[in-house]
């Protein structure tokens, strides 16, 4: 499932009956669409499973895809991740979860090194939400000829996070190394230059959105919150242009804490309910003895704080 507007799902039927996510060598230089659109509604027995873009699914009824034609969604196939966030962007506190893409592998950071200046403190959050959905982040640092990423990548070195340089004064074929067959969600803020990435990744980004949008009759600038995207290459791209924020209000301890394997053994000797933020916390002593790398838990606080921050910071 491609894109879904308003209890319309957009699906994608991989022509001659290849999985979708498989590599495709005879495919047209960018092809961004290259099977069937099927337009569809989710069928009553499905009751209140939602479905979600990357969703993979089973369809009845008319799939021709002709104009004004309805199919009907009657089964999601298990997922192997699901990206979420909370609604607290609505009320702050009220934890509800709701999934975003389904079925990625990587969550691709988009910042720019310069204008708009990098914001940590939004990278830290789209990290935790990259932990908590089990998939690789990879960071994108963009504008490269306005400034050098040495600062920024310092920065996360002591987590891992690999980083590749793309975009104005810098060439795409890390970031397209790094996308090849795989499902990667691409998120960033507005100036960071993620438009510019995504239709240089798929030549015709913009005419298979409005494809999209002229299968579902919704007009060219219906703000959808995601959208599939195929690779030349192979492998998919998912841009979030209606993702301003990530609230991370469902994200427990402990799911920020799995992502610091080094510092778990630490933690034994926290109080119960331990936020590790401070006093009272384990951690402190059990870094201070040599058990771990001081940054990773300068690193984990970071995280843990950022978690409860308000995201426009
Ligand atoms: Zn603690």
């Amino acid at each position: 499932m491609v894109a879904v507007d308003r209890g319309r799902y957009t699906c994608l039927i991989a022509s001659s009956g290849e999985k979708g996510r498989r590599r495709r060598k005879d495919r047209p230089e960018g092809a961004a669409m290259s099977g069937r659109v099927v337009v569809a509604m989710k069928a009553r027995e499905l009751g209140r499973k939602g479905i979600v873009v990357g969703d993979r699914v089973a369809l009845v009824g008319d799939v021709s895809g002709a104009f004004d034609t309805l199919a009907r969604v009657v089964r999601v196939e298990p997922r192997t991740s699901m990206l979420r966030r909370s609604a607290d962007d609505v009320d702050g506190t009220d934890g509800i979860e709701r999934p975003v893409v389904a079925n990625a592998d990587q969550l691709v950071i988009v910042t720019a090194l310069a204008d708009p200046p990098p914001r940590p403190r939004m990278i830290d959050r789209m990290l935790v939400a990259a932990f908590d959905a089990d998939i690789d982040p990879l960071l994108c640092l963009t504008k490269p000829d306005l400034a050098p990423p040495d600062e920024l990548v310092a920065l996360y070195a002591p987590l891992g996070v690999p980083y590749v340089v793309a975009g104005k004064g810098g060439p795409l074929d890390d970031l397209k190394e790094r996308l090849a067959d795989r499902t990667s969600v691409f998120v960033g803020h507005s100036g960071v230059g993620k438009s510019t990435l995504v239709n240089a990744l798929v030549p015709d980004a913009n005419r298979a959105v409005s494809h999209v949008n002229a299968v579902t009759g919704r007009g060219r600038h219906t703000s959808t919150s995601a959208v599939a995207l195929e690779l030349p290459g192979g492998g998919w791209i998912i841009d979030t242009p209606g993702v301003r924020s990530f609230g991370l209000a469902h994200v427990s301890v402990e799911t920020v804490l799995a992502g610091f394997p080094d510092l778990v053994e630490g933690t034994v000797e926290c109080p119960k309910g331990c936020t590790h933020l401070g006093e009272g916390c384990a951690l402190d002593a059990w870094v201070a003895a040599g058990h771990a790398d001081p940054t990773r838990l300068v690193s984990l606080r970071r995280l843990l704080a950022g978690r409860e921050s308000a995201d426009d910071d």
